[in-house]
């Protein structure tokens, strides 16, 4: 009988417990620990700011794995020994056989102390209703979106929200008095996936008269002014800005054995496995590295991870086939009019990923609504 232990309950915990409870014998126990016991989707925060749809309607409760065979323990990890399988928490300290760790990502400290006022952070669920209340109060002036460092979460998802928001401005009549704008300090908006995916979606901001910003890394903002501030002495008003911070390893993870000196875990890229024996980590709080940069930070990459790190980790403990990841992924790109594109392909391939964009249209759109339908019901229903 083994003890297995989960670190975090997000896209690669959940998809690690699943799979770990699917593969191991009954008697074998699998425990989550997260500090939030509801989970929903990284883009139901732009459905609920662009009102396509409230974020309580695609939320579920973590207590539902209990159903499924799995234990949850809502605690705050607060340090971990890999070499040792062990993991001191608020609700106190488990030692087990194996331990998965999917803990996600933080922000960096110093683009979150920047923030305030009417500049929030895009990604920060609890920042929602004061997002929500400068926009209605936004009749004239600037929105800005700005990406404040890489790697951030979800490379599309600030452009996404830029475009989703100006489709709102729009249908509530605002658009002709507030400008939309759009900034990265990268010189494409989308390195990752390459200058043709890049081209397509400056041109779809383009063409909904969205400014876009490349190379423009933002140095501070003067809150009382409204003013953000850019190297080179370059400067926009702003009425409302909404910042993307560069994520940075959590804490605990930094502060881990299995770290590496970035403070991100470094896990074998095809199997997940780290330095320690039968530990391994997934998703945000890794920094995978491709032939040009890292795996982007996605819940798409993060619940592959999980699945191949459980089968690899139920090989380990009591025999059966162990499973490679291959780096295939996708990202979604989503356009005004209810449209979605994907960034597909080869994440891993040499020497440059190989990927490329579908068009957009509805029926994506819907297959990505069922992509989320699907796990919500899957893992929590
Ligand atoms: C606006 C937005 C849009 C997005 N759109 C997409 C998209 O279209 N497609 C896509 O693939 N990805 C998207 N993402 C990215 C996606 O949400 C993340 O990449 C994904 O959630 C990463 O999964 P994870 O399991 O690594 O971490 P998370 O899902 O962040 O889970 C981390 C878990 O660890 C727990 N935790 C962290 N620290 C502690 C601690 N000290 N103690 C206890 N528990 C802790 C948390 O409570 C949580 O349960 C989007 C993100 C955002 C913000």
């Amino acid at each position: 009988m083994a003890d297995v232990l989960v670190l975090g309950g997000g896209f690669g915990g959940l998809a690690a417990v699943h799979e770990l409870r699917r593969l191991l014998p009954a008697d074998d126990t699998v425990t989550v620990i997260a500090s939030r016991d509801t989970f929903f989707v990284g883009f139901a925060k732009l459905w609920e700011l662009s009102g396509v749809r409230p974020l309580a309607d695609g939320t579920r409760s973590l207590s539902a794995l209990e159903r499924h065979g799995i234990r949850f323990v809502q605690a705050d990890i607060t340090a971990i020994d890999a070499a040792a399988r062990r993991a001191e928490t608020s609700a106190g300290t488990f030692t087990v056989d194996a331990m998965v760790i999917a803990l996600g990502a933080g922000y960096q400290p110093k683009h979150t102390a920047m923030l305030g006022a009417h500049a929030h952070n895009l990604y920060d669920a609890t920042a929602l209703p004061g997002i929500k209340a400068d926009l209605d109060a936004l009749t004239t002036g600037t929105l800005l979106v700005s990406i404040l460092g890489a790697p951030y979460l979800c490379p599309p998802a600030p452009f996404e929200a830029a475009l989703l928001l100006d489709e709102w401005l729009r249908a509530n009549g605002r658009r002709d008095q507030v400008d939309v704008v759009v900034s990265t300090p990268q010189p494409l908006t989308l390195p990752v996936a390459g200058p043709d995916a890049s081209r397509f979606l400056a041109e779809r901001l383009t063409e909904r008269d969205v400014t876009v910003l490349t190379e423009h890394p933002l140095e501070s903002i003067d809150h009382g002014a409204g003013v953000a501030r850019f190297s080179d002495d370059r400067t926009r008003e702003f009425g409302l800005m909404l910042g993307v911070p560069a994520a940075a390893p959590p804490p605990v993870v930094a502060a881990s054995d299995v770290a590496a000196e970035s403070g991100w875990i470094t896990p074998d890229r095809q199997t997940f496995a780290t330095r320690a024996e039968r530990v391994y980590a997934v998703g945000d709080c890794t920094m995978v590295p491709t032939a040009t940069a890292q795996l982007p930070k996605a819940g798409v990459f993060a619940e592959a991870e999980g699945r191949i790190a459980a089968a690899n980790l139920a090989a380990e403990l009591h025999g059966g086939d162990r499973v490679a990841f291959d780096g295939n992924g996708y990202c979604f790109l989503e356009l005004p009019g209810h449209r979605v594109a994907k960034v597909v392909g080869n994440f891993y391939a040499e020497p440059k990923p190989d990927v490329r964009l579908t068009p957009p249209d509805e029926a994506a759109f819907a297959a990505k609504q069922r992509w989320e339908q699907e796990r919500l019901a899957a893992w929590l229903g």
